[in-house]
């Protein structure tokens, strides 16, 4: 029987990689929903791509609350393991990571990076209004599990030893290529020369590579593949079988496929019931500045005047299953858009006690979000609400509060707590451009026109300031 805390409430559908469908969602253990999202590889910063993947998973999360469930989250840090090529070849992430930085190739080193990295990740995890997962789950803490996982691999006949490595050997895991429908045989014929001659067939991945940095094991001194150490993790944190399973696309074909093959010759059950991925961000390289290449930052749109959750509101006006192509005019939209409501809220927040939600938007909202995550009809019903004259401010802002709990734009705070957080700038420190706007609204304010006030107060938005009146005359904010 489908559990809902709710049974007036819309039943919830995703879209499973897994069979290519839009399924209703039944947990395996309701109330409790396991949940495992990959997570990065800490060896520089992420980039504003990464960050699509974990915004998803919020909204994912925080629809599965909605419907009542209780979630048990783990995202991985992968701290070594990934190599340059996400098909066994290449160099280990963290190693480049030590050479870019001048670092002596040691574990402690290695951690040193890591923790730069994390702490950055987490950082940026938390401006954009991201639920933190139950666990953070660092690769180099789980070894014994890894080495523990790979022993089992070896005993149940599913590996074979190279000079590099220990190896999954996918010929004797049939179902290999299950998620996203890969043809093995075609996977074989299409292989460019063999990078590494030893292995049986070009799919067969390492669970364990030999390295003289590392940690020992029965096999000689290294690291575990890094499709082990996302299912030692799972495993360790959530279990042997769970509810979903999340991350890019870019992670279907070998880093998942991977992890299915060897948790289910381990353990011979499903693995994972749910495989849910976002689509890409593109960068429009000809419309982003050189200096900041491909590898755009989530500070560094703070530094170019964009609160972080303006970048949240853009991605959430695409379905996490569309790539979308991120340019800077976008992002001015979405600016514009976020602070057009953030203003309205604040208007309206004075008389916001005691308000009851619209019921009738509050249906067409759940609705939205539960077909699949579908944030732009979930947006395009919060405009509705904004727009609707028939509503009470108070009414307006208690639905619009109850659908931040999805949507985690900054709605549900007081607008002077998340004005505060901006930072306050002094008038002398403001661009030219600003102060002379900030000069016009002042004369439009004495003069007591107020339609010309707002006017310039929308252009000040829109350079990246938000202003606001107090006793003590106008108080100017970065967003
Ligand atoms: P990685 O550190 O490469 O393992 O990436 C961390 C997460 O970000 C993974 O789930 C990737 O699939 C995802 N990812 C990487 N690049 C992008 C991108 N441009 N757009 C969306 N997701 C991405
Ligand atoms: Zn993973």
């Amino acid at each position: 029987m489908l559990f809902r805390k709710s049974e007036k409430g819309p039943v919830l559908t995703l879209h499973n990689t897994l069979s290519g469908n839009d399924e209703v969602f039944l947990p395996l253990k309701p109330p409790t929903v396991l949940m495992y999202s990959c997570g990065p590889t800490v060896y520089d910063h992420v980039h504003i791509g990464n960050l699509r993947s974990y915004v998803f998973s919020d909204i994912l999360k925080r629809s599965l609350k909605l419907h009542g469930y209780k979630v048990k989250h783990t995202i991985n840090l992968t701290d070594f393991g990934h190599l340059t090529d996400d098909a066994d070849s290449g160099e280990d992430k963290m190693t480049v990571a030590l050479k870019r930085l001048g670092k002596p190739f040691t574990l402690d080193s290695m951690k040193e990076v890591a923790a730069i990295y994390t702490e950055s990740f987490k950082s940026d995890m938390e401006t954009l209004n991201i639920l933190p997962p139950t666990t953070y789950a660092a690769a180099s803490e789980y070894i014994v599990k890894e080495i523990a996982l790979v022993r089992t691999l070896v005993e149940k006949g599913y590996t074979y030893e190279t000079s590099d490595g220990i190896y999954f050997d996918i010929q004797k895991f049939p179902q290999y290529g299950k998620l996203g429908n890969i043809d093995v045989q075609k996977l074989k014929d299409g292989a460019r020369v063999e990078v590494n001659k030893e292995k049986h067939h070009p799919a067969d991945f390492a669970v364990w590579k030999k390295s003289p940095l590392g940690w020992e094991s029965p096999w000689g001194t290294g690291f575990p593949g890094w499709h082990i150490e996302c299912t030692a993790m799972v495993f360790a944190t959530l279990g042997k079988q769970i509810d979903i399973h999340t991350g890019g696309i870019d992670h279907i074909h070998t880093h998942h496929n991977g992890e299915i093959a060897q948790a289910e010759a381990a353990t011979k059950k499903p693995y994972v019931k749910y495989w849910m991925h976002n689509a890409f961000i593109t960068i429009d390289a000809t419309k982003v500045s050189k200096s900041l290449g491909n590898g755009i930052r989530l500070t560094q749109l703070k530094d170019r005047g964009y609160h972080p959750l303006v970048y949240r509101y853009w991605l959430l006006t695409g379905h996490y299953r569309s790539p979308m192509n991120f340019t800077f005019e976008a992002l001015d939209g979405a600016k514009q858009a976020w602070f057009r409501l953030r203003k309205h809220i604040y208007e309206e927040w004075k008389s916001a006690k005691g308000g009851v939600p619209s019921e009738s938007y509050w249906k067409q909202f759940t609705e939205a979000i539960s077909n699949d995550l579908d944030t732009p009809k979930a947006l395009a019903v919060v405009w509705n609400v904004v727009g609707d004259k028939t509503l009470t401010p108070k009414d307006k802002i208690a639905t619009l509060r109850k659908m931040d709990s999805v949507l985690g734009l900054g709605l549900s705070e007081d607008p002077d707590t998340v004005m505060r957080s901006l930072g306050v700038v002094e008038v002398e420190d403001l661009p030219e451009e600003v102060k002379l706007l900030m000069g016009e609204r002042d004369s439009a304010r004495k003069a007591k026109d107020w339609e010309q006030a707002d006017r310039v107060r929308q252009q000040i938005n829109l350079a990246g300031y938000l202003v606001e009146d107090t006793p003590d005359g106008p108080r100017v904010t970065k967003a």
